[in-house]
């Protein structure tokens, strides 16, 4: 009886009571079934049309599993009945609770969905003794759900990324939006060719592409292709964070390339376990890798001097006016690519060719935070590090509109979760 009082408090039907409680047996364990029935004289309402319609017949009792109470499973038993539709035929009616085939009241989807986004979907379903598929479908149906109601008006800066999904060479192209104050995952591509990009611009009207007034990237050229065309009158930043990326690489191929020439000339090895001194930051630096980086000073490695122009580098951030960052800029290009290694005279050439690009940051600072790209990366490694099931682009897209979409929810009498 108290049963029934909660329900119609967390989940009133509207033109339906609920009747008995009973206690069922499913899979070995117990749990609750509670009946369903349509109040008296209520029309059912046609689910192809959403209009009241009078009745055809009635199907056999169906289950509907609801929020489990007290980790014991919960099921709405209800007789579904047709509708005779002038317009659809005969159609099963439309219930408050559910939606389409599910066997899942729109209550416990949303709850699951909700606990996806904080659990892996494997974690999530054993705890609420269900499948990893009804996990993925919940998660599915909200996705689709936010989606559909989003709004993509107004959007005024956009970053696009790449991020490596699954092993090897298979990548994800995926667009945010960083505007001040709304950062959001907007659309995710499979691979990282035009056509990737392209698909994002497909779904924005005009309008939408008009207000759009700063874009991020990498120096990718499709990405650079796509956003020439696609967006013209915005201004494209290359941002910190990528040109930094690129020079770590850079960095990094230098030391390999060293630490087996030096072994195999037989030197000592000055260059073991260095990697992480020349990758970092000075000041992320532990006391003990300081210590190591002194040292390494001491040798002419060229390793150590690319480590010493991208610290150089870091200054360029630091300029008030665009015309004196350029002047560094180019002095920086002309210095690299005097020091004869091969992998900065890479990146310096990089810089060079793309100067204006780079030299936007400077008129776009403000508006765009040099880390916002950066951050989101750093989620999206998450998430699908999180779901270790992900075998489908559908399914790592899925995720990562979840996790990172800041999708709409419908409001509810009650919040499960
Ligand atoms: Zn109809």
């Amino acid at each position: 009886m108290l049963l029934k009082t909660i329900l119609n408090r967390v989940a009133p039907q509207k033109s339906f009571v609920y009747r008995k409680v009973t206690m069922i047996s499913k899979k070995g364990h117990f749990a609750l079934a509670i009946d369903i029935e349509a109040r008296r004289n209520s029309r059912a309402i046609c689910s192809g049309c959403h209009r009241k319609r009078p009745g055809y017949d009635r199907l056999p009792p169906r289950r509907f599993e609801f929020v489990p109470l007290w980790q014991i499973a919960v099921f709405f038993v209800y007789a579904m009945r047709r509708v005779d539709c002038p317009k659809c035929g005969v159609v099963v009616e439309e219930v408050p609770w559910s939606e389409g085939k599910s066997q899942l009241t729109t209550a416990y989807r949303w709850f699951l969905a909700g606990w996806a986004r904080r659990l892996s979907w494997l974690e999530v379903a054993l705890v609420f003794h269900t499948s990893w598929e009804a996990v993925y479908r919940s998660v599915e149906y909200a996705v689709a759900w936010g989606l559909e109601r989003r709004t993509m008006t107004g959007i005024k800066a956009i970053a696009v990324d790449e991020v490596q999904w699954q092993r090897g060479h298979h990548y994800l192209t995926l667009v945010y939006q960083i505007d001040a104050g709304v950062r959001r995952l907007l659309w995710v591509g499979l691979d990282r060719t035009e056509e990737s990009l392209r698909g994002f611009f497909q779904t924005l009207t005009d309008e939408m592409k008009n207000s759009i007034r700063y874009l991020c990237s990498d120096m990718w050229k499709p990405y650079l292709n796509v956003l020439a065309q696609e967006v013209s009158s915005a201004i494209h930043v290359l941002d910190r964070f990528h040109i930094m990326q690129a020079m770590n690489k850079a960095i990094d191929e230098v030391r390999a390339e060293e630490a087996r020439r030096l072994k195999r000339d037989g030197y000592e090895p000055v260059l073991k376990r260095a990697r992480w001194c020349l990758l970092k930051r000075p000041e992320n630096l532990t006391r003990k890798q300081t210590v190591r980086l002194a040292e390494l000073v001491k040798y002419n490695l060229q390793s150590v001097r690319s480590y010493l122009l991208r610290e150089d580098f870091q200054r360029f951030w630091t300029y008030q006016y665009h015309g004196w960052a350029g002047r560094f800029l180019r002095e920086w290009c002309t210095r690299t690519m005097r020091s004869k290694i091969a992998p900065m005279k890479k990146v310096a050439r990089m810089l060079r060719s793309h100067e204006d690009l780079i030299l936007n940051w400077f008129k776009a600072r403000g508006t765009i935070s040099a880390g916002v790209a950066e951050g989101l990366n750093n989620k999206v490694k998450l998430t699908t590090r999180k779901a270790y099931g992900f075998r489908t682009f559908k399914a790592v897209k899925t995720a990562l509109y979840h996790s990172l979409g800041s999708l709409p929810e419908p409001e509810f009498t009650h919040k499960f979760c």
